[in-house]
């Protein structure tokens, strides 16, 4: 699983492909590419690939 954290809030989702997550962020209003948080809206987006 890919997970994605927020370091300023506690935004926090977890999706088994980077697809969902970039779906996943811009549907809850943030932007993967500019790492703003969809949440706090802070550049605060932090990657965990798992293994
Ligand atoms: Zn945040």
């Amino acid at each position: 699983m890919i997970k994605v954290k927020c370091k300023y809030c506690r935004y926090k989702i977890e999706k088994p492909r980077w697809e969902h997550i970039v779906a996943q962020i811009r549907r809850d209003g943030g932007n993967i590419g500019k790492n703003i948080c969809p949440s706090c809206k802070k550049k605060g987006l932090r990657l965990d690939w798992g293994d």
